[in-house]
């Protein structure tokens, strides 16, 4: 490979001499994304004796986890992920991470008002059915996309219908409710291809969600597995660090360079294999010089746009979530863009908020969006404050989540190449391209690492 350049192609010879004095990080494997795979794949890389180093955007490790401990009381409130899957992988990473487990449970949301956020109406006599077994039938019709997504040559057309069009094909009424119920998704459910809702509500989700085979922090602070991670890997996380360019050989023996930039400056990074970890869209790839083969795979994915945050002095009675329906859509689909629900917390008063768009929003227009809504139920609920002002005290972006692809790449084999691309360029995805849930997707991270550890040893 040629020598490593630390910026854009424009600076490349103040590249080359700055790429000189750069702390070069030497290591087995690196790691882009510190989520829920990149930093499972980073622990277990290390108790098999490989040296790695993450490579981390944010200044925390954990992804969509996102906790917030309340100034009074110190009470953490999670208003990312709610649940583990209960499996032996969760508890033996729980373990290992010194976390003490205990049930994991929904959040209290046993008194829902379903409120149309446009303008305030409530859906009367409105309820959401469990999830039945006309849906648990149709999920069994497709075992190869309960743990990632291995389809079959041709692709099922009714997997490739939208959900609205698979609901009214198999006549799936109750389901249909109980389906557009569910809070975790990104943009317009009804027109997510019926393999992506399998696929999510799989039967794990369901263990989780009608039997309680759900573990989470027995204290309840979900980030704390996280920060024990970060304690356990020190110095072998970069945090609020980005990739800005890389080099990728085409033989093991070539391995991967890459150049990060930190707040501490730039530092290059010598590694022989590389975990790409982080969501596989352009925008985040881009920077490692995708050849075509990579380029034109990976375009075809894209993710959602979701949001969360916490808020307090809503003004609304405390004893009600708020759940967004509308009151004339089939099945009273919520319209985008708009807060999904207020689910109260353990904190009397403060309450955690999901929103999800069809396009990118700051956080001030997530924000000022939610406000705005929380204005009108105001003066829609009985028994509100309507002088209350909501304040803002925490928020997240999950964007892009879940990337997913088109009808036609679908059956093109777009999955096909995701598969086929592992290891290509000594690169390797992991990641919620194959599944949602964080326990499935460590499943998957582990049953990679062997091939990585081997790649890494040629
Ligand atoms: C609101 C919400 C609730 C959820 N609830 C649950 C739940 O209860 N149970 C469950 O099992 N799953 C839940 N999930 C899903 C689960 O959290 C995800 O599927 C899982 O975190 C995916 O892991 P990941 O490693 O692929 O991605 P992530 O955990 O998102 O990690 C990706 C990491 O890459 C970083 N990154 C992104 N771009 C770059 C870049 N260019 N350079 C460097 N770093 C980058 C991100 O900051 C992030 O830390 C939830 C998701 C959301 C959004």
């Amino acid at each position: 490979m040629s020598p490593m350049l630390c910026s854009s192609f424009v600076f490349a010879i103040l590249a080359f001499a700055r790429s000189l004095s750069a702390e070069v990080i030497t290591r087995d494997v690196a790691i882009i994304g510190g989520g829920a795979t990149g930093t499972y794949a980073a622990i277990s890389l290390k108790d098999q004796g490989k040296s790695i180093v993450i490579v981390e955007r944010k200044g925390v490790l954990g992804g969509h986890t996102a906790t917030y401990h309340d100034p009074a009381t110190g009470t953490p409130i999670n208003y990312g992920l709610q649940v583990y899957y209960d499996d032996d992988q969760s508890r033996a990473f729980f373990a290992r991470l010194n976390i003490t487990p205990g049930q994991g449970t929904f959040p209290n949301n046993k008194t829902p008002l379903y409120i149309d956020f446009n303008d305030g109406a409530p859906i009367l006599g409105y309820s959401v059915p469990t999830i039945g077994d006309d849906y648990i039938r149709e999920l069994h019709k497709y075992p190869y996309i309960e743990n990632g997504i291995e389809l079959p040559d041709p692709v099922p057309e009714d997997l490739l219908l939208s959900w609205e069009k698979y609901l009214e094909k198999f006549n799936l009424s109750d389901e249909a409710i109980a389906t557009y119920s569910r809070p975790a998704v990104a943009g317009d459910l009804t027109k997510m291809l019926a393999l992506y809702v399998f696929n999510n509500l799989n039967t794990v989700q369901l263990e989780e969600e009608l039997n309680g085979k759900a573990i989470a922090n027995a204290n309840g602070d979900f980030a704390e597995l996280y920060r024990n991670a970060l304690k356990e890997l020190g110095s072998d996380v970069l945090l609020n660090s980005t990739v800005v360019s890389g080099e990728r050989g085409s033989k093991p023996s070539e391995g991967v360079k890459l150049c990060v930039k930190t707040p501490e400056g730039e530092k290059q990074i010598v590694a022989k294999q590389l975990i790409f970890a982080a969501p596989p869209v352009l925008d985040n790839l881009d920077v490692l010089g995708l050849d075509k083969r990579e380029s034109d795979l990976f375009s075809k994915f894209s993710g959602g746009f979701y949001y969360t945050g916490v808020v307090t002095n809503l003004g609304l009675p405390t004893d009600h979530s708020y759940v967004n329906r509308a009151q004339h859509t089939p099945w009273h689909v919520a319209t985008l863009p708009g807060t999904v629900m207020f689910n109260p917390t353990s904190v009397e008063g403060t309450y955690y908020y999901w929103y999800t768009s069809l396009e990118g929003m700051s956080q001030q227009q997530v924000e000022s969006s939610t406000r705005d809504t929380l204005k009108l139920l105001q003066r829609s609920v009985n028994g509100s404050n309507i002088n209350a002002e909501p304040n803002f005290v925490a928020y997240n972006s999950h964007t892009p989540l879940h990337p997913t692809a088109d009808a036609d790449s679908i059956r093109a084999g777009v999955y096909r190449d995701y598969y086929g691309i592992q290891g290509y360029r000594n690169t390797w995805y992991t990641g919620s391209l194959l599944v949602t849930g964080s326990p499935q997707l460590w499943n998957i991270t582990s049953q990679l690492l062997p091939k990585i550890i081997a790649a890494s040893e040629q």
